[in-house]
Parts: structure tokens; sequence; C-alpha cells
């Protein structure tokens, strides 16, 4: 239950971090497929452009006012009375952002998540301020040999199915993939992210996350790679500049997987560009987000428990503990 120690996002190996670091902050352009922004899409239509828009309400008035005076002069062809045209009736939008107070600021924290159990896993949220504990340990994690990839990296039983279709449909399409990190547990995240720490300085917060706030806790995200490539990193925008990586950003969703962190939305999702990194969801749910436009960690906001974040009181917040150095305990399990 405690929180021990802040920690990271993706990386694991020890390759050159600054490397890393810059190559987030310098990455190209977006992937394409880049949620619409918070402004966006708060602001929706009234006013978005500045220009008022007419009340409905004021509209029947129009044609309502009698006339008093009598008139000698012959009574002018009446027009028909213009009839207010009904007012339209919008459809909710079940994927639209209305109240943008139901998705916190990327405050850190460590507060536990609200859908923590396993079977809750297509809707469990982990950011920089709530995080899961360091007993959430998946029971069902199995290797990603059962999809047909290399390497000993877990997830969780649930992914297995799509994740291989996903390898064999990316091979056909010349965009063969490899993982570079999939599940990991909270004790591996205090080493990832105290590994970035001392790298990177302050700086690894926004591309490494604390034990606790990883999705790779979770068992549901993997860190792709091109197949035979090097380290995603290595490439000023591995969604562009890969085919591997262009694929997956066009068509991981169908899949049922969503790149948790897109270009140019830190504000939205905490932590900078990471075109490798993918959150399992679930073929309906990604299918949802992708039309909706939103980043994952908006909509995954949108669907939590509405308000219970605000009452202070739902979750305990334990105090932060010093971060003690940490060291690296091995050289980098290397690509799969
Ligand atoms: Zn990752």
């Amino acid at each position: 239950m405690v929180r021990r120690s802040l920690v990271g996002l993706c990386v694991v190996a020890t390759v050159a971090c600054g490397a890393a670091g810059a190559c987030m902050e310098a990455a190209g352009h977006a992937p394409g497929s880049s949620a619409q922004s918070l402004e966006a899409v708060s602001s929706g239509s009234p006013g978005a452009a500045g220009t008022p828009m007419p009340s409905l309400r004021t509209l029947p008035s129009l044609t309502s006012a009698p006339s008093a005076l009598p008139s000698a002069s012959p009574a002018p062809t009446p027009s028909p009375a213009s009839t207010p045209a009904p007012a339209p009736t919008p459809e909710a939008d079940p994927f639209a952002v209305t109240n943008f107070a139901s998705v916190p600021k990327c405050d850190l924290g460590g507060t536990e998540a609200f859908l923590v159990s396993f079977d809750q896993w297509p809707l469990t949220l982990v950011d920089k301020t709530y995080a899961v504990t360091d007993s959430y340990v998946p029971p069902d994690l199995v290797d990603v040999r059962k999809a047909g990839f290399g390497g000993s990296y877990k997830v969780r039983a649930v992914v297995i199915a799509d994740l291989a279709a996903l390898r064999s449909d990316a091979a056909k399409a010349s965009s063969a993939l490899a993982i570079f990190s999939a599940y990991r547990s909270y004790k591996e995240q205090t080493w990832s992210f105290g590994h970035w720490s001392n790298v990177l300085g302050p700086s690894a917060l926004m591309s490494s996350a604390r034990a606790g706030h990883s999705e790779h806790q979770l068992g549901l995200a993997i860190d792709f790679r091109a197949y035979g490539g090097p380290v995603p990193w290595a490439y000023r925008n591995f969604a562009t500049e890969t085919a591997a990586g262009a694929w997956l950003a066009r068509n991981a969703w169908k899949y049922g997987f969503v790149m948790s962190y897109p270009w140019n939305k830190e504000a939205q999702v905490c932590y900078g560009y990471e075109p490798w990194h993918y959150r399992y969801v679930g073929r309906d749910e990604a299918a949802a987000i992708h039309a909706s436009g939103q980043t994952l960690r908006v909509w995954l906001w949108q669907h939590q428990p509405d308000q219970l974040w605000k009452t202070g009181a739902a979750r305990p917040t334990p105090a932060p503990e010093p971060r003690t150095p940490l060291v690296w305990p091995s050289p980098s399990p290397g690509p799969a």
C-alpha cells in the first residue's frame, strides 16, 4: 500500500538515456491520429469562433408582436408567418468531453486508482497522481511467445489473442514488430525510474513513471520496436520514420491498443511523446477511443466513477516518502 518512490513509463534499457530524452523532445511531427486538444473539445460549437449563437428562446417573440392599430389602407398581403424551426435535438455523444472537472491535472501524487479489480482492466487508469499498489500483480500474466513474439516478456492473458493478430497482420504489411518491454513489476518500475532519474534528473518525470504509476505494471502496456531495428527512441519519430511504427499508429486501435502518449499531448496525458508505448484496452474500448478523437487518459477519466476523486475522502493519499538514490541493478535486458 505504501507508495515508495517515483518511477517510469516505458524505458527499461540502460541505453543512452540522454538520447531518449532528447529524442522525445525533438521528435518530429504527430503520427496523424492524435487526439483533439482539450481546448478544442471543450469549446464546443457555441461561440467557438467568436460568433454568438442565436438564442432559440428569443425566436418565437419575433413572430408574435400584435398589431393594435387599425389601418384604412388595404391590408397588405399577409406574408406567411414564419414558423420557428423546432430546436434541433443534438444527439448525445457518449464520448464527448463535457466536464473537464472530471479530468484531474497532472499533479504528482500517490493516490490509489479507482477501478483496480483485475476484471476491471479495460478502465483501470494510472497516471501521475493515481497508482496501483505494490501488491498489484495481475494473476494471469503469460509469456508474449504465446502471441508469436520473441523474448521473455509477459502480458495479461486477455491481451494474447489480439496481440497475435496484430503481430501477424503487421508482418503481412511488411511492418514486422518486436517487443522490448511489457509487464513490469512495482519493483522493476522502481529500478527503471531510479535509473532514468539518475540519468535525466527531474526531467525523467516526463518520460518515466514512478512505481505504481506505470501502465506496464497493469500487464497491459507494451513497448514495441521494429523487428530487427534499434530501440525506437533512436529515431526522431518512430511513428513516421519506420514502417512498423507507422503501421502501429494507423492500425493498433483495430486490435485493441491505443498509443498512450501521443505527440504534443503532454498537458492531457502527463508525459512526453512515446510512439512505441501502447496500452491494451480491448477492441471495443479502443474503437470508441479512436472514434472519440480523445487521448486515452482523458477518455478513461471520463469513464471513471465520476466525482469520486474530488471528494478527497474516497482514497487515502499517503504522504510521499523521500526518494532514495537507486542504482540500476543490472545491464539492460536488451531488445527482444
Ligand atoms: Zn512503455
